[in-house]
């Protein structure tokens, strides 16, 4: 059975990337802290005939990131997990300089080294195994363009796109693939307090996007169709690209 990991997998995008993701694949649901919905999701693909584990940890946890998979893989022997999606993410936004250094460095910790910890790990599984695979990262239109009020995030996901270039090449000869995804303003709690009715006016398709609409991009990323395509951003935007 082929597995499919997708962190920060309770809510949101991960949450729509999992119920998608769950046609093709094992799904591996990746929470930091919210059980109750992490549950529910495996509960969805379950009621669809799909198959799904829990794995809590924190991306931004080394340590725990190497237990949990030690412990997966311990669990499941002769199985293996063909795709990661680098999904979760948050944000700590203020002006430059009133900016702490904990919200420098937890943006930075989760959204950049949190693709680091957990993508390392998984070429680990992955390369010995031969079967290629796909890693997917969630990066932004705020690391194309850069967002005022989002120095931190801003540049933990340019560093995502950076790191994506530069891994595809890497692991090209492995049959692994990797991409990123960059969404423009997603209906998700993420940006639940934003105005939307004013940044509505700005986006070309005239509203923010849904969660399922990122999804279906993440699954042709991780589909047999897309085996040609790696070191790639693929906007999801509605056209908001300035
Ligand atoms: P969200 O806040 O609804 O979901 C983020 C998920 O990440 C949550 O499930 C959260 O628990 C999880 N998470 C956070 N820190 C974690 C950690 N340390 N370890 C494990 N899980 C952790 O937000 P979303 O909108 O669904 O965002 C998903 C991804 O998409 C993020 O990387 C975000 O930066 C990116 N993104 C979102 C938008 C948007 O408009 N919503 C736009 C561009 C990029």
């Amino acid at each position: 059975m082929k597995y499919a990991l997708i962190t920060g997998a309770s809510r949101g995008i991960g949450r729509a990337v999992a119920l998608l993701l769950a046609e093709q694949y094992s799904i591996i649901i990746n929470y930091h802290s919210n059980s109750e919905c992490a549950q529910e999701v495996k509960q969805l693909i379950e009621e669809k005939g799909g198959h799904a584990e829990l794995l809590p940890f924190d991306v931004a946890d080394p340590k725990a990131i190497e237990a949990a998979i030690d412990c997966w893989e311990a669990a499941h022997p002769d199985e293996f997990i063909s795709v990661l999606v680098n999904n979760a993410g948050i944000r700590r936004d203020n002006v430059m300089f009133m900016m702490s250094e904990d919200d420098w460095h937890s943006v930075l910790d989760t959204n950049m080294n949190g693709f680091f910890y957990i993508t390392r790990r998984l070429l680990k599984h992955m390369m010995p195994r031969r079967h290629g695979g796909r890693i997917i990262n969630m990066t932004s239109l705020s690391g194309l363009k850069g967002m005022p009020g989002q120095v931190n995030y801003s540049a933990a996901k340019a560093a995502l796109i950076g790191a994506t270039k530069a891994l595809a090449q890497e692991v090209a000869p492995r049959n692994i693939t990797v991409n990123a995804v960059a969404p423009g303003f997603i209906q998700t709690d993420m940006t639940k307090e934003l105005p939307e009715d004013e940044l509505k006016k700005l986006i070309p398709v005239g509203r923010f996007g849904k969660p399922e609409e990122v999804a279906a991009v993440v699954a042709f990323l991780a589909s047999d169709a897309a085996a040609y395509v790696t070191g790639e951003v693929i906007n999801v935007n509605g056209g908001l690209y300035t």
